[in-house]
């Protein structure tokens, strides 16, 4: 049960330290592309609307440690 409990900690460590140096993750919608593509008219297009035109979103754990 320890060895859980370290294991936990530790993944937390390393995860939260990945969030600190990659702050960022590639928006899922739009794969940074940053473009939304109309699906009913051909060519037209706008920002993304999942991550606001940035092409990125900032990971859970950047938000808890403040890096944006
Ligand atoms: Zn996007």
């Amino acid at each position: 049960m320890q060895l859980l409990v370290w294991f936990a900690i530790v993944m937390a460590v390393v995860y939260l330290g990945s969030c600190y140096f990659h702050p960022y993750m590639k928006c899922p919608r739009c794969n940074r592309s940053k473009e939304s593509h109309s699906t009913t008219f051909k060519g037209a297009f706008g920002k993304c609307r999942a991550c606001g035109g940035v092409g990125h979103s900032v990971r859970f754990g950047a938000k808890i440690l403040g890096r944006k």
